[in-house]
């Protein structure tokens, strides 16, 4: 006969577990700028050092494109960008908050502001440092570009 406990253990993998992803909701802080995105709850947040993520204290996870949805606010937003161009940073008008954005390092990604999802569906955050000041090297070294991809192996 079989023993449901031990079937129900044997699927449990802590592996697996910390990368099963669930719907968070966020947004700006006015509420015009509303979105969901499907991510892990066990976060890894990029700390990046370059000229703008450390005026702004830039603080993201990173998803496939797919795994995020604007439900409100696209008439509000306004992009800014330097340099190469490639990063877009998106924020509110109204407000001025970033809670999205484009990343260099992963354009067919988005980059998500932790501090901007709705309470209550984090349960960790494993901050993890980019040395965007040294951007090339730091992008050959980091393990970055995984994060917008569908599936990654750890
Ligand atoms: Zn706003």
């Amino acid at each position: 006969m079989r023993d449901s406990t031990n079937a129900d253990i044997s699927f449990f993998d802590a592996s697996n577990v910390k990368k099963e992803l669930i719907e968070h909701h966020g947004g700006c802080h006015c509420g015009t700028i509303r979105f969901k995105v499907l991510a892990p709850q066990h976060l890894d947040v990029f700390e990046c050092n370059c000229s703008i993520c450390i005026k702004k204290q830039n603080f993201h996870f990173i998803v496939p494109k797919a795994n995020f949805q604007l439900l409100q606010g696209s008439d509000n937003i306004t992009t800014y960008t330097f340099n190469t161009k490639q990063a877009k940073h998106t924020f509110c008008k109204t407000c001025g908050v970033q809670s999205f954005y484009t990343p260099r390092s992963n354009q067919d990604g988005i980059g998500v502001m932790p501090h901007c999802l709705d309470p209550g569906t984090i349960l960790s955050v494993n901050t993890k440092k980019y040395d965007g000041q040294n951007w090339e090297e730091s992008y050959q070294q980091s393990d970055i570009t995984k994060y917008s991809l569908n599936r990654f192996d750890e």
